[in-house]
């Protein structure tokens, strides 16, 4: 379907067509949701063998009793998982709560009070300061900056990254820009993977920006492929050690989506100068992270091959999800120019762009329909899409038969406000 090219009957016989279908969906009483980036109960149970796995035995690898006080950085070994995954050496790492979303607001907590550079960096001398936000971006990384008043910039997102041409101009003109949000691998929504130059020339940020910069390279979804050969990820550190500029990187990753994601490992790799200066706040916040639940997670995913092996198995169950939801764009918008997207190969997300200015129309009448999607503007700073277009499908969480359904309302939905939009109505 060519909105463009149709004529005002053809476009009249499409609206009555399509608005018929609403109507059905409509009165068949669905209750569907696809806004959930969360892992299916299925994917949760993979990991149900975490209780009980210590069976009595809380000490590590290392003689560490786990269940006492201590070990701010991490029990070795998990520091060893965590930079595997990361790329990174087993000191750069931090190991944390449960969340890396909680280490990366206290990151920027630190940066603003402390400075991560010494008192004199802290961000909070510098009256207004931004953060780069490629868009469409994680709205969580949005409401961090926002609640710290930190003005954000859109950038536009490529398919092998954030638009580093844009990055770099931006940075070079203008001081008082402290930060950049990377999602680098399977990036929350688009699904693109950042190039090897991308990663490069943001490992070389740190010798054009101010002092006090920090990539926030969280890399959520550093081992969540869909394909059994995944593509590899440009090791940033190594970049940043050919430039010197290893303290403008902090990165952020987790188990949340590998094994309970509300009970999981969390941490993040810097610089040693970065690492100690973060230490030196938190080990007043803290005597030490839950090594308990880092040795059960050592227990059932103890180096990448039992971890790649687990991650096997999440696969297996994202992938007919995913394929539901992507067949369904292919047949309704492969031919059209009603639509845009790519096919992830791994992540949790879908990103598809309507028409512009349709995005709010879409997902009020998939909602009138009984569909959930996620808010219009949502994947943007401020929760404004200039072009309200974007729209984030989450297929995770629901079963395939519930996708189908939502993705069949969803795209009568699409359109539906395309025809209605070309007939001005
Ligand atoms: N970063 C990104 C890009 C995410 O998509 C998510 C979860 N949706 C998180 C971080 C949250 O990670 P955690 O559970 O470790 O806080």
């Amino acid at each position: 379907m060519y909105v463009e090219q149709a004529t005002r009957q053809q476009l009249q016989d499409w609206q009555e067509e399509l608005f018929a279908n609403h109507q059905r969906f409509m009165s068949s009483g669905l209750n569907l949701d696809l806004t959930r980036g969360k892992p299916s109960a299925a994917q949760l149970s993979l990991a149900n063998v975490l209780d009980g796995i210590l069976d009595g035995n809380y000490f590590s690898a290392d003689g560490t009793d786990t269940r006492n006080y201590g070990g701010l950085d991490g029990l070795p070994a998990m520091r060893q998982l965590a930079a595997d995954m990361l790329g990174v050496k087993a000191e750069e790492i931090l190991v944390g709560g449960n969340s890396s979303l909680t280490l990366m607001y206290f990151s920027v907590l630190f940066a603003w009070q402390f400075g991560l550079s010494g008192p004199d960096s802290a961000w909070r001398h510098e009256g207004a300061i931004k953060f780069l936000c490629p868009v469409p971006g994680y709205d969580r990384h949005f409401a961090i900056c926002e609640k710290f008043g930190i003005e954000m910039v859109n950038v536009p997102m490529n398919n092998d990254g954030p638009d580093m041409d844009v990055v770099e101009a931006l940075i070079r003109n203008d001081p008082g820009i402290k930060g950049i949000w990377c999602v680098p691998k399977y990036s929350n929504p688009t699904g693109c993977i950042y190039s090897a130059n991308t990663i490069e020339r943001l490992a070389k940020l740190g010798s054009i920006a101010a002092p006090n910069f920090r990539v926030f390279y969280d890399n959520a979804y550093a081992v969540h492929d869909l394909k059994d050969s995944p593509a590899e990820l440009a090791n940033i550190m190594a970049f940043c050690e050919k430039q010197g500029t290893e303290n403008s990187v902090l990165q952020f990753g987790s188990t949340s989506k590998i094994t309970f994601a509300g009970a999981g490992v969390a941490f993040m790799a810097g610089s040693k100068a970065n690492l100690n200066t973060m230490k030196k706040h938190l080990e007043i916040a803290t005597i030490g992270p839950d090594k308990v639940n880092q040795l059960r997670h050592l227990k059932m995913i103890g180096n990448m091959t039992e971890l790649r092996n687990h991650m096997a198995r999440h696969a297996e169950l994202l992938r007919p999800r995913f394929a539901c939801a992507l067949q369904h764009l292919e047949e309704n918008f492969r031919d059209s120019d009603l639509g845009e997207w790519s096919p992830p190969d791994g992540g949790y997300f879908i990103s598809f762009d309507t028409r512009p200015g349709l995005a709010s129309a879409v997902i009020r009448l998939a909602a009138e329909a009984g569909v959930k999607l996620t808010p219009a503007g949502a994947t943007f700073p401020y929760g404004k899409d200039p072009d309200d277009k974007n729209i984030r499908l989450a297929p995770s969480f629901p079963t395939v038969e519930d996708i189908d359904r939502a993705m069949a309302v969803f795209c009568n939905a699409v359109k539906l406000a395309s025809v209605n939009q070309r007939l001005g109505a």
